[in-house]
């Protein structure tokens, strides 16, 4: 599935050019004109990028950044600010608000596709296998469309072990060397448990979701639908 990005720029040539950009690099572009349209858009949408002008008619692009914050509308979509102000303490703000990165104005086209790549790879690792379900490696967590499942670090690994390659049906043996490496002392059951764990984690935020399935008599296999 292609990663969606949402430009919300009030210049139409911009707007153009950077939808012809992206849109060129397999992203699924949409684009909107004005602050005031980007919150109720957001509630029939899901994008995982937002590219959003600093300066824009209805709603800044300051306070628009700060409400998808806030009411987390936009999942954990990355958000990158555009603008021609060149102040520290704008660039400081929009990031403390919640913007992953900023671009000044005027840019080229590349730089910003280049931007997006950079931010989408830092902020979704497993964009590949896109189910609702993000790995955050920096922060050893796991999140379903946002929502943290609380995983220690040892489920974590396992489940990463698993999301890197899914489908793959992965032996009890070669999920214990993903937990413990090769100095393990624990029994093979164990990974059952923390399978379980995992599981009943995702349930919670998920119930509908079966993202990781036994192999009778093998292991465990990511497989989402
Ligand atoms: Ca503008």
């Amino acid at each position: 599935m292609n990663e969606r990005i949402l430009i919300v720029e009030d210049e139409a040539k911009i707007a153009d050019i950077l939808c012809d950009y992206l849109a060129r690099e397999g992203y699924a572009t949409h684009r909107l004109q004005r602050g005031d349209e980007v919150l109720p858009w957001l509630r029939g949408h899901a994008v995982d990028l937002v590219l959003l002008d600093l300066m824009l008619p209805g709603v800044s692009g300051l306070e628009i950044c700060r409400e998808l914050r806030a009411s987390g509308l936009a999942g954990n979509a990355a958000i990158i600010m555009t603008t021609a102000r060149i102040e520290e303490s704008d660039r400081l703000l929009g990031l403390e608000l919640g913007a992953d990165d900023y671009i000044c104005k005027p840019f080229s086209p590349r730089e910003v596709v280049a931007r997006v790549k950079a931010v989408l790879r830092r902020t979704r690792p497993n964009a590949g296998g896109r189910t609702g379900l993000e790995l955050d490696l920096e922060r050893w967590q796991a999140s379903w469309h946002g929502r943290d499942l609380g995983l220690t670090a040892i489920e974590f690994r396992l489940l990463k072990q698993m999301v890197d390659q899914p489908g793959r049906i992965f032996s009890r043996e070669q999920l214990m060397d993903a937990m413990h490496g090769t100095d393990r002392i624990v029994a093979d059951r164990t990974v059952d448990s923390h399978i379980k764990k995992i599981r009943r984690k995702i349930a919670e935020v998920a119930p509908e979701a079966e993202l990781i399935r036994s192999v009778y008599g093998v292991g465990y296999k990511y497989a989402p639908e």
